[in-house]
Formats: structure tokens, C-alpha cells, sequence
């Protein structure tokens, strides 16, 4: 019965390491999502804007509290910002494997 105990422990121990090991490295997060979008702007004679092609928007729109929000995303913050939005859902891909790995090791111990 000890023994059993200090197994789901140690297994406990070691699936929390395991995580905090696939946690490395995952930097920056986010969670919401990046449109692009074309606006124009307001300088006179503007060639992109006469064109038709107006100019990149980045806008980062997301959830909190409830809410749906937006931000303007500078351009040379793009790639930063992807980058923290791909770490966010494998973030939220291990969230998911930890809960039933939590359950299988709870069934384990009887
Ligand atoms: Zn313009």
C-alpha cells in the first residue's frame, strides 16, 4: 500500500518535471488572434492609397474578462507576436494532455 502510494507520487513528480521541461523554451505566450487588414491613410496624393492597395494593418484581437478586445499591432512586432501566439496553443495543447494524464494517473492509485 506505501510502496503503491510512493509510485503515483514519483510518477506525480515525474510528469510535473516532464512538464515544467516542455514548459522551457515556450516564450513569449499569447492567446488571441492576428488579422491583417488594409487601411488607408490620410496623406495627400498617397500612391498605395490612390492605388486602391492602401497600406498593412496588424490588429491583435483577443478575450479578457469577457470582453473582446483589439490592439494595433506594429509591423516590426509581427513576428514576435506569432511567435508568442504559436508557443500559446502548444501551451494550450499540453494543458490538454496534462488532464488526462492526471486522470489515467488518478485511476492508477485506485
Ligand atoms: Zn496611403
Amino acid at each position: 500500500m506505501l510502496a503503491r502510494m510512493g509510485a503515483s507520487k514519483d510518477t506525480a513528480d515525474a510528469r510535473c518535471e516532464a512538464f515544467r521541461e516542455e514548459l522551457e523554451g515556450l516564450w513569449p505566450l499569447a492567446k488571441g488572434s492576428l488579422c491583417e487588414a488594409r487601411k488607408p491613410c490620410n496623406r495627400p496624393g498617397c500612391k498605395a492609397c490612390t492605388s486602391g492597395r492602401k497600406h498593412h494593418a496588424y490588429l491583435f484581437t483577443f478575450h479578457k474578462d469577457g470582453r473582446f478586445l483589439c490592439r494595433h499591432v506594429r509591423p516590426e512586432h509581427v513576428a514576435e507576436l506569432r511567435k508568442a501566439l504559436d508557443n500559446g496553443r502548444e501551451l494550450e495543447r499540453l494543458l490538454v494532455g496534462q488532464g488526462e494524464e492526471l486522470l489515467r494517473e488518478l485511476r492508477g492509485r485506485g
